[in-house]
């Protein structure tokens, strides 16, 4: 049973998304606090989606989004109540997945969560996705690319994957550095670059003339291809 972490400080609509939740057989963690949320999450890696109010106590839910990313690649659909706060969201800046508006019901609600669990976790159906280029095991900390599994270190599995979480965006070296190399002064920016490297590398081994790893001079770097998660 997927474990969805709820963080909204009004107990109202916990309840409500609480009870929606529930009745459609998914397991949930409530907090009213932004930082209770994250300490849970990081004891709890297997929580499937996380659904963040923006206006909390201790914090506004971009902060926390952008905290969570440092850390995890899980889902997060965000409540708002306000239209100016959905225009960020829909730039997706923040690395957020996706946006319920307030007032919303619970069935549009728990429909989003299904519709983005679905397109982010296990489908093991293999063949259907063949022509994917990028396919990316989660539990085993593992990339496949057209078709064969890539030999990767940690480091290069990580920049990959951060890359692969919206294809074709442009990453910054500081970004990368933040979801990469948590641990600040533990690296430098050029580690991005050579690991990008070491990368191309191993993708040109298994296909000489794709190059999906794009260099945008002062910006960053994006990368190109399908991609699903099994
Ligand atoms: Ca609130």
């Amino acid at each position: 049973m997927p474990t969805i972490l709820l963080i909204e400080d009004e107990t109202s609509i916990a309840d409500m998304v609480l009870y929606a939740l529930k009745s459609e057989g998914f397991a949930a963690e409530w907090f009213q606090l932004g930082h209770q949320g994250i300490d849970w999450l990081r004891n709890h890696p297997e929580a499937a989606l996380v659904i963040l109010d923006i206006g909390l106590p201790d914090g506004n839910g971009f902060e926390f989004c952008k905290q969570i990313r440092r850390f995890s690649e899980i889902p997060i659909v965000f409540l708002t109540a306000r239209n100016d706060e959905v225009d960020r969201i829909v730039g997706l800046e923040i690395g957020g997945d996706d946006y319920v508006g307030k007032p919303f019901s619970p069935r549009e609600l728990t429909a989003r969560v299904k519709a983005i669990l679905k397109r982010t976790s296990v489908a093991v159906d293999s063949g259907a996705y063949a022509d994917c280029a990028f396919e990316i095991d989660t539990a085993r900390c593992r990339i496949r690319y057209i078709g064969e599994w890539l030999d990767l270190t940690h480091y290069e599995y990580l920049l990959l994957r951060t890359l692969l979480r919206h294809p074709e965006r442009i990453y910054s070296r500081s970004e990368i550095m933040d979801r990469v190399w948590p641990d600040p002064g533990d690296s430098l920016e050029r580690a991005v670059d050579t690991h990008i490297k070491t990368l191309r590398a191993k993708l040109r081994k298994v296909s000489e003339h794709d190059n999906p790893i794009k260099t945008h001079r002062g910006l960053g770097y994006s990368i190109s291809g399908s991609v699903r998660e099994a």
